[in-house]
């Protein structure tokens, strides 16, 4: 059998007969795989502990005619003991790998930008670098928004009228143009976005004219709108839930670090999730 090396994060597994499992990873050069590990249940075996969940490893793996074969596992880095240790961050792991799972399709094998967002969130969790909570949801920002499903968050998606007066961007200073995502695709592929940590920054901006009567956030139609414009699905948000939003999907931790996740942010995260990917997180709906 044809043999390939790549390295990976192991997003689940599955039992396979008695002994095996099926291993499903985001590996750096091959996209997601799916891949037989044999014999990993029968005794605790060092190998097996390699493929859990959460792991990143480096593999060697068998091409077969149906499932490939996982032939050798060495740890790169044991992200699983200390995120299992902590309820906190096993649950924001959860939401994480399946978020990935989800957003990358078996055929997709350009895959690098999303591969290290995901080592970067896992590593930061590893590291307790941010509280567990905004790490998933600004993984779930951040990997949307690199599919192409970034929300425009800072100007109004029918009229174009910025939200903020003052020309306030947030502490990150993302997204100058406000069309083109609102987000640089350098910042998601570094993983050091995920480990800086800041001093909590309270941001309190004064919203533009045109949003006075109030913010709207419209899923569908793919951010923000003015009282003027808001469709009826729109919801309707306050400045401080915008400015956490923005946040997360920049990734700008100078504004998260030591300000809790609002209930309604934390809720718009996953309807983005929810209608993006086009079906529901499971593991996100634990949370509620
Ligand atoms: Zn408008």
């Amino acid at each position: 059998m044809p043999l390939y090396r790549d390295e990976g994060v192991v997003l689940r597994t599955a039992k396979l007969g008695e002994a095996d499992r099926i291993i499903t990873l985001l590996t750096l050069g091959h996209g997601k795989i799916r891949a037989v590990a044999k014999g990993v249940r029968r005794t605790k075996s060092r190998f097996g502990a390699r493929l859990e969940p959460f792991m990143r490893a480096d593999l060697l793996v068998a091409q077969g005619r149906s499932l490939d074969v996982v032939s050798q596992a060495e740890s790169v880095a044991a992200y699983a003991e200390p995120i299992c240790a902590d309820y906190e961050a096993y649950t924001a792991a959860n939401v994480i790998v399946e978020t990935a799972d989800k957003l990358v399709g078996p055929e997709e094998s350009r895959v690098a930008g999303q591969y290290r967002l995901l080592i970067g969130a896992l590593n930061a969790l590893a590291k307790h670098a941010h509280a567990p909570d905004h790490i998933s949801a600004s993984y779930v920002m951040r990997a949307l928004a690199l599919a192409g499903w970034a929300p425009r968050l800072h100007a109004c998606v029918v009229c174009g009228q910025r939200c903020f007066t003052d020309g306030f961007t947030g502490a990150a200073g993302g997204g100058s143009n406000g069309r083109s995502g609102d987000v640089g695709t350098a910042e998601f592929q570094s993983a050091q976005r995920f480990t800086q940590r800041f001093t909590p920054q309270p941001v309190v901006p004064q919203p533009a004219p045109a949003f006075a009567n109030g913010m709207y956030l419209s899923v569908p139609s793919g951010g923000l709108m003015c009282a003027n414009d808001h469709t009826p699905e729109a919801t309707r948000i306050t400045a401080a839930e915008l400015v956490q939003l923005r946040a997360l999907t920049d990734g700008d931790w100078r504004t998260l670090d030591g300000n809790g996740l609002l209930p309604q942010t934390a809720h718009l995260v996953e309807d983005w999730a929810e209608y993006y990917l086009e079906r529901p997180l499971r593991s996100m709906r634990l949370l509620d």
